[in-house]
Parts: structure tokens; C-alpha cells; sequence
């Protein structure tokens, strides 16, 4: 009995002991903060260049170079057009073939392909204006961009363009595709080594190039080689290192 007086006492005081350890209030220790994340590198900046090409009316041959859709379209590579709208009158049956390439973008050639600067404001507002009427036509949303033939602009051409929102997109490297000296490897050596970030590429996919095809996938290659991306004037535009006009 003494014994069980004594258990009691014992099992009371260690009770009574630990019900008091339990209401001491423990010393707040701060929680220590997450280990810091290791610090993400800043992305290297890849530079885009743009392959543009003019799509000007011509009056001879199927209005569109195959090959070079085909190299475009099997290369991955997005472009820019320059669509002209008596070129889309003629051959809207070949339109599709650039309008749907992945990643494509088609814009403003003019009309009729005139000397701009010599025209009057109405007829270069109906040159600009038509043109991305009836390219809207063909594709939902035309680039509010255009390139004026022959590379020919004034104060005057721009006003005009600048007051239907349309944005002048010239070019920094000519690759000098029409030209009948300029064999496939000039046409390499005229493009690749030329190419800075934001470069503006011009060439001509309605068979006025006539070694484009020949030398496209060289000029492709060397041109992710040198380290750049190939992306449309979009992409360009919307790269900080855009230089061009
Ligand atoms: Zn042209």
C-alpha cells in the first residue's frame, strides 16, 4: 500500500513537472530564412537578322521562285514579304504559298511598283493604301510596314505613309540578287559577312533573284553560324539591337 502511495506521489510530481515545462513559454527563436536561390544568369542576348523579300510585279515566268519557299519553309527560317499588289492580282493563286509559311509576315510593295518621290501625295496615298486593302483581303492581319521600290523615298512619301500608320522598312545589306553578274557564291560574300544585329536583308522570291535559291542555304547557315537568329522585321523591330532603317 505504501509502495502505491509512493508510485501516486512520483507519477503526480513528474505530472506536475512536465505540465509546467509545458507552460513555460519557449524563447522565440527567429526562423531562419530560405536558403537565397542561386542567382539566374541574364540570358545571353542573340541578335536577330531579317531576310526580307520583295515580291515586285514582273511580267514573265509564274511570279514566284519555289525553291526558295521551300528552303524557307524546310530551314525553319521566318520572313518578311514585300507584296505588291499587282504581283497578288496576277498570281493570288501563289499567294499562299508565302502567306502560310510558319511564322511568315506579309507587307506593303505599293501597286503598281512606281518611282514613289515622282508621284503626286493622292497617287502615292492610293499606291500605299490599296495595296494593304487588298492584302487584307488574302491574309487577316498585313504588317503595317512597306518598302518603297527601288528603294526610292522623300519627305513626301514618308508623310504620307506615316499618315496611314504605315512604318518604312528599308534595308542595310542589298544582297544584290537581280543582278546578272552576281553568281551564287558573291551573292554569299555580299550577305554573310555584312550581317551586324538588326540587319535588314533585301532579296527577291518572284524570280527576279536569280541565284537566291542557289545560294540561300549557304547564306542561312553562316548566317546562324556568325551567332544570329533569323526572324522577321517584326522581330527585328522588336530587338534592342535593331540598327537598320
Ligand atoms: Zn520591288
Amino acid at each position: 500500500m505504501r509502495k502505491r502511495i509512493v508510485r501516486l506521489a512520483v507519477l503526480a510530481a513528474a505530472g506536475l513537472w512536465f505540465f509546467r515545462l509545458a507552460s513555460v513559454p519557449l524563447p522565440l527563436t527567429p526562423t531562419p530564412p530560405p536558403p537565397a536561390a542561386p542567382p539566374v544568369p541574364p540570358k545571353p542576348h542573340v541578335p536577330v537578322v531579317a531576310l526580307t523579300f520583295d515580291v515586285c510585279p514582273r511580267h514573265a515566268g509564274p511570279g514566284i521562285d519555289t525553291a526558295i519557299v521551300r528552303i524557307l519553309r524546310d530551314s525553319l527560317v521566318p520572313a518578311t514579304f514585300f507584296v505588291s499588289g499587282d504581283w497578288l492580282l496576277k498570281h493570288a493563286a501563289a499567294f499562299p504559298l508565302l502567306s502560310s509559311l510558319p511564322g511568315s509576315e506579309i507587307a506593303n510593295h505599293t501597286m503598281t511598283h512606281p518611282h514613289l518621290p515622282l508621284l503626286s501625295p493622292d497617287s502615292i496615298r492610293w499606291e500605299l493604301a490599296e495595296t494593304q486593302r487588298l492584302l487584307s483581303q488574302h491574309v487577316p492581319h498585313p504588317a503595317p510596314y512597306f518598302r518603297p521600290p527601288f528603294g526610292e523615298t522623300d519627305p513626301m512619301v514618308d508623310s504620307v505613309a506615316a499618315s496611314l500608320g504605315i512604318r518604312m522598312i528599308m534595308f542595310d545589306i542589298a544582297s544584290g540578287d537581280p543582278d546578272p553578274t552576281f553568281d551564287a557564291a558573291r551573292l554569299h560574300r555580299s550577305v554573310v559577312p555584312r550581317v551586324r544585329p538588326g540587319s535588314i536583308v533585301v532579296m527577291h522570291i518572284n524570280g527576279g533573284g536569280r541565284h537566291t535559291a542557289e545560294a540561300l542555304p549557304s547564306i542561312i547557315r553562316d548566317i546562324r553560324r556568325r551567332g544570329f537568329i533569323l526572324g522577321t522585321v517584326s522581330d527585328v523591330l522588336s530587338d534592342s539591337s535593331y540598327v537598320g532603317k
